[in-house]
Parts: structure tokens; sequence; C-alpha cells
């Protein structure tokens, strides 16, 4: 195995500490880059990833690979679990990877005390791969809108007039509408300044 404390320090500057999160995050992420062939120590253009969770296990997939929400090169899937999908843009090559024990009772331990944290933290640094990781080969199929590069369609809610880039609107009784006036927002409006 690549020596994963050099990762592991990645993840800790991005994220803030080294948790179990951190751990299994970053072994999904070397995992799933090695199975492209890419090595991340370098800059991979052609790497997308789908993440399945916005846990800490998000924040060290990041922090090795170089993913970002802004570079579209992350895409969030919000799914509530522990997996990601390794996507090659150059050749389609796609790998999933989800943490073997999500499909098993966790162990009962006294609830996150800190010497606890440490020994999972050790644990899961130390598990063989095949025995932490599933790791499946998937296809994605990938929408020309929702690759990096520049905006190709923008479009304007009939609703509350707003710019939507990328296709994200909807036609509702024959008007283009914003998901948040099709579906209604996250948030509620209390006072326009
Ligand atoms: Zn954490
Ligand atoms: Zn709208």
């Amino acid at each position: 195995m690549d020596d994963i404390n050099f990762y592991l320090d990645k993840g800790r500057e991005f994220h803030g500490d080294v948790c179990p999160g951190i751990v299994i995050g970053t072994r999904i992420a070397l995992a799933g880059m090695k199975k492209l062939g890419m090595d991340p120590k370098v800059k991979n253009r052609d790497l997308m990833v789908y993440v399945e969770i916005d846990r800490c296990m998000a924040d060290a997939i990041q922090a090795v690979t170089g993913i970002t929400m802004g570079h579209r090169t992350l895409k969030y899937k919000d799914y509530g679990k522990f997996a990601a999908t390794f996507l090659d843009l150059s050749t389609g090559k796609a790998v999933r990877i989800s943490a073997a024990d999500s499909q098993r009772e966790p162990p009962k331990t006294d609830n996150g005390s800190k010497l606890n944290m440490e020994r999972m933290v050790e644990d899961l640094i130390q598990v063989p791969e095949e025995e932490l990781l599933i790791i499946e080969e998937v296809e994605v199929d990938i929408g020309e809108h929702d690759i990096p590069g520049f905006p190709k369609y923008k479009s304007y809610c009939e609703e509350c007039g707003e710019k939507i880039l990328d296709r994200r609107e909807v036609i509702f009784d024959g008007r283009t509408l914003c998901k948040a006036c099709a579906d209604g927002p996250y948030y509620k409006k209390i006072r326009v300044n």
C-alpha cells in the first residue's frame, strides 16, 4: 500500500482532524484512483467523482483527489451511503467503491470516546482492502450539461425571473420554471431588500 499517512495528512489539513470517516474516504479515494490507473500525486483533469454522502468521508475524497464542486468534478448524490464512484472522463471507465461494513451491523462501542476513536482510526488504516471495501465496475451516463467547461445553455424562470444554467429548468404547464418555483424552495422568503 502507498504511504497512507501522506494522504491522511491532506485530509487532516482540509477537514480538521483524522476521524474514522477521513480514513475510509482516503482509502476509498486511493482505491478508486488506483483502479482507474491514476496517480493521486499528480493533477488528474479527467477525474470526476460522485460522492454519495455529505459527511467526513467526502472531505477526504476531495483532499486526496483534488476534485471540487466548483470545477464540476465533484457530484453530490444525496444517498446517505458510504460510497463514491470514480469516473475517468477520457475513457468512460468507472468504478464504484463502497464501505463493506455498510452492509452489516456495526460493532457495539461505548459511543465515540476519544480512545475508541483512535482505535477505530488505527483499525481502519490496517484492515486489508478486501475486507474494508467493495469495488464494482460500473457505467455512468453523464449528460452533456453535467461535464466541466463553459455552460452550453441558459434560461430564465418565468416565475422569479432568475437565470438558470445547464438545463436545470423544468417545464410546467408549458412554462419554464426554476426548480425552486416548480417544486417549492428549501428556503422561505421573509423580506426582500
Ligand atoms: Zn470527521
Ligand atoms: Zn423561479
